[in-house]
């Protein structure tokens, strides 16, 4: 299978190639050429597969170029028991009558990056050594809070690898910032920018296509990837999980081999949901994609109205892991909505980066509204949401999660749709502990952290996860931090 640039079409490359780039060198995003096919037979043949044989048959469709063993050998590592605090990898918990919460945030970071990032560096190592071997590999990222932990985790002491991390000062959570300054191992570093996701992200972009960096890289024996979702080697794991969780509802009998579900994403970049759709349209039963985003609601009006304007405050949140306003995947899925027209691609993404904005044409509006549902909520109406499913059914979930329960529940009123849906439930609610006692008890809540952990076991007898426990007490690593502009001088110096 062959990939090619969202942006040029003659550009074609191999799954190896497009993980090793990251991004085409012209700006443009690597897509599969063509999906492969899932049918009912292939699913069918799910059954009671792990999910690690659940991944080795999806992705063996899509990284041609990987042989059987070299793919088994990255799926066994990233996905080995011992890295999850759940056997099953991801769980599925089922809330009321038709929503099944599955939770991808057993992995060790707490967050559903971890399901693709433990698998990442793997691939891309493999990716590097069979397309330019010897080089060191360079990684850029640029988080709103998850991906950063998750790829410092998936990176650290991965030899031939060296990774920089950019986290926007003021736009994590403190147990999110404190995962990351503390991160261990030789080959990391992070770094905090005076600015929000959406300038790490730019900044980061710009980096890739600087030519007199690009100069300095080739002089050091070095090459940049990217393990931000715009990488397909991030965005492809991500399929596996719902045909898994598709798989494993109909062997558990919740639903029909064949049956249509609804899905609902709680939304920044467009990584998440953009794996839903590809599942869809490789053949897993999907129905309506719901998109569910915070006060920073450029999604929902995009699906409503077919602009996309970043031109707006920009608001930090109590999901921040979803405060951005350039959802770098939507290219993808626009290129094909458009019927993979690069032109109208390119227009559409050099308005964007001139003006802030860009309008689809009413064909593709008509095709994305019929895929997608979009919707937005509040931090107080996120907050009630913790609670009432707190009070209601005794389940706990984190402040992405309720944004999607909540859009969710909103787009059924409207609808009438009562499929049974699947909510992708992203993070622990322990690294937003402050924010979910708030919205579980009206007792005051400490001020302490690692009290707060204590507090939010005690009150919903669950289980903190042993990775955020063992944070208490380490030291600090990193404690830098730059201006936007200063981003640069910061990459040049991690390359020495
Ligand atoms: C990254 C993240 C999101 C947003 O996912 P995208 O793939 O960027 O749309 C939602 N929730 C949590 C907890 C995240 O870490």
């Amino acid at each position: 299978m062959y990939y090619h640039s969202t942006r040029d079409s003659s550009c074609r490359v191999t799954a190896a190639e497009a993980i090793a780039r990251g991004i085409s060198a012209e700006g443009g995003l690597f897509v599969p050429e063509k999906l492969p096919e899932l049918t009912a037979e292939k699913l069918q043949a799910m059954a009671g597969m792990t999910y690690a044989e659940k991944a080795k048959a999806v992705l063996g469709e899509f990284l041609t170029d990987f042989t059987p063993a070299e793919l088994a050998d990255c799926i066994d590592q990233a996905y080995a028991p011992e890295k999850f605090d759940s056997e099953n990898i991801a769980e599925i918990a089922k809330v009321g009558e038709r929503d099944y919460l599955l939770e991808l945030w057993h992995g060790p970071t707490c967050a559903f990056k971890d399901m693709a990032l433990q698998l990442l560096p793997h691939l891309l190592t493999v990716s590097a050594a069979k397309t330019e071997p010897g080089k060191e590999i360079v990684v850029l990222v640029a988080t709103s809070g998850d991906t950063g932990k998750a790829a410092l985790e998936g990176f650290k002491d991965v030899p031939g690898t060296r990774m920089l991390v950019f986290y926007p000062e003021n736009g994590v959570s403190r147990m999110q910032k404190r995962q990351m300054t503390t991160q261990e191992g030789g080959n990391v570093s992070v770094c905090a920018i005076k600015g929000n996701f959406d300038d790490a992200q730019t900044g980061v972009k710009k980096i890739f296509t600087d030519p007199a960096i690009r100069a300095k890289l080739a002089e050091n024996g070095q090459k940049f990837s990217s393990a931000n979702s715009i990488n397909w080697g991030r965005l492809a794991p991500q399929i596996v999980y719902y045909v898994a969780a598709y798989t494993a509802l109909a062997e558990k009998g919740e639903i029909k081999m064949g049956e249509v579900v609804n899905v609902a994403v709680p939304t920044g970049n467009f990584g998440n949901i953009l794996a839903a759709y590809y599942a869809k349209k490789m053949g897993l039963p999907l129905g309506r994609l719901i998109c569910a985003s915070n006060r920073n609601r450029v999604l929902a009006d995009f699906i409503q109205t077919g602009v996309y304007d970043r031109n707006r405050d920009f608001y930090t949140t109590i999901s921040p892991s979803m405060d951005i306003l350039i959802s770098s995947n939507l290219e993808r899925l626009l290129y094909d909505l458009s019927g993979r027209d690069e032109a109208l691609i390119r227009e559409w993404f050099s308005a964007l980066s001139r003006e802030g904005r860009y309008t689809v044409t009413p064909k593709v509006l008509e095709c994305l509204r019929a895929e997608f549902a979009g919707g937005s909520r509040t931090d107080r109406e996120t907050a009630e949401t913790i609670g009432r499913l707190f009070r209601d059914y005794g389940y706990l979930c984190d402040p992405h999660t309720a944004v999607a329960v909540k859009v969710l529940a909103d787009y059924r009123a409207a609808s009438g749709d009562r499929r049974k849906t699947i909510v992708a439930s992203t993070a622990s609610p322990y690294k937003f502990t402050a924010d979910v006692l708030e919205a579980i008890t009206a007792n005051a809540v400490p001020e302490d952290d690692f009290a707060q952990v204590q507090m939010l076991s005690e009150l919903s007898g669950t289980t903190p996860p042993a990775s955020l426990l063992a944070l208490k007490g380490k030291p600090v690593r990193f404690t830098g931090s730059v201006a936007r502009d200063e981003m640069v001088s910061a990459v040049l110096a991690m390359l020495g």
